[in-house]
């Protein structure tokens, strides 16, 4: 009965404070809403926290990956590699571009695509790679540059959940483009919004007049273009936010430390680190063996919330299933066994210390 005294612990909740209102209240009396100086603002703040030469914002996660992928002149008859276990958007930004996405499957460990599955996913139509840093842990990306590099593919890294994260001590974001989302559950958001990384100053250039209906200057249309701006009022929310990002992401792997040492003798398949790498724990991912789904809503009765990240694999995934005969064994695991704990930042100590006993009491039922 004591738990219903306590209010159940979501999966996510976003950090909102009085900077941010403040940010918003101050684009609103300015007059200039959509697009301006606070994006500019946004995007040399992101391009720092990168430690790449150019950020340029957009409108959400998913259109940054589309506008990437163009930027790289990727289009009808060409392949990118991906993973099948991630969220859809990755593969459907290259579907968007007219491209065939191709997978290849996961390292079990990182849950990132495996380098010898896409030595062996290569053909003559491959054009770029598409690791996804999933959950928070950077994909491999020495070796993933190195095989781009061997075949003069393009590396779009889809950096959504991965804000901050690292190998090396060097962000990820700089390997290629790097392509940031601002959703609401994500590590830092801006409502919606989305931002792509790269040092190269064409790639740049390319998705600056994409996302601005081709033009430089005002009513002359360069090439083909859309509208994928950011507002100034998403903007301002996104840069009081990012202050917070190094912040948040301690706070995060702070958790994640509790969680692993109160977790380690459960019998469940906790979060490992690669070394040298620096996950940021934009979930904290474990796998359960057996009865996964009934675990989850003994869970939920414990009043701890949690979610399946992803219960299909994308290629198994009704617009994808028809096009993709292959198996992909690690990815259909994943999706059969994964599930994701509350890790974020707002959370209390005494909510942590409930989802360890709330984890104790779902598996001894
Ligand atoms: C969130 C997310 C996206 C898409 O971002 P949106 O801003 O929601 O469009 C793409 N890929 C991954 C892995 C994500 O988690």
């Amino acid at each position: 009965m004591l738990k219903q005294m306590h209010a159940f612990i979501p999966i996510a909740r976003p950090m909102v404070g009085e900077d941010e209102l403040d940010a918003v209240r101050a684009v609103l009396t300015s007059g200039n809403l959509a697009q301006g100086a606070v994006v500019a603002a946004f995007e040399d703040a992101f391009a720092a926290e990168c430690g790449v030469r150019y950020a340029v914002a957009v409108t959400n996660g998913t259109l940054a990956l589309h506008a990437a992928l163009l930027a790289h002149g990727i289009g009808p008859g060409d392949e990118v590699i991906t993973s099948p276990f991630t969220f859809i958007a990755s593969a459907n930004a290259i579907r968007a571009t007219g491209a065939t996405p191709v997978f290849a499957d996961i390292e079990p460990e990182t849950f990132a695509i495996d380098p010898d599955a896409v030595r062996a996913a290569i053909s003559p139509r491959t054009v770029a790679l598409l690791p996804i840093h999933l959950f928070g842990h950077p994909a491999p990306m020495p070796e993933l540059r190195a095989i781009a590099r061997q075949h003069g593919l393009a590396l779009i890294e889809d950096a959504c959940q991965a804000h901050g994260a690292a190998i090396d001590e060097v962000p990820v974001g700089g390997y290629g483009a790097g392509c940031f989302s601002f959703y609401p559950t994500k590590n830092v958001t801006s409502g919606e919004g989305g931002m792509v990384t790269t040092n190269d100053p064409a790639v740049a250039d390319a998705i600056r007049l994409f996302r601005s209906h081709g033009m430089r200057r005002r009513y002359y249309h360069e090439v083909f273009g859309l509208n994928y701006r950011m507002t100034d009022l998403l903007a301002a929310i996104g840069l009081a936010q990012l202050k917070h990002l190094q912040t948040w992401n301690a706070i995060r792997a702070s958790h994640a430390g509790i969680l692993t040492s109160g977790l380690y003798d459960s019998g469940l398949k906790l979060p490992t680190v690669r070394p040298g790498y620096t996950h940021v724990f934009h979930q904290y991912t474990v796998r359960v063996r057996e009865d996964r789904d009934g675990f989850r809503e003994r869970l939920k009765d414990e009043g701890v919330g949690s979610e399946v990240y992803y219960p299909v694999p994308v290629h198994q995934q009704q617009i994808y299933a028809g096009a993709c005969t292959e198996e992909f064994p690690e990815a259909e695991r994943a999706s059969r066994e994964v599930l994701s704990l509350p890790v974020h930042p707002s959370l209390t100590d005494m909510e942590i210390d409930r989802v360890i006993v709330g984890v104790g009491n779902a598996l001894r039922r």
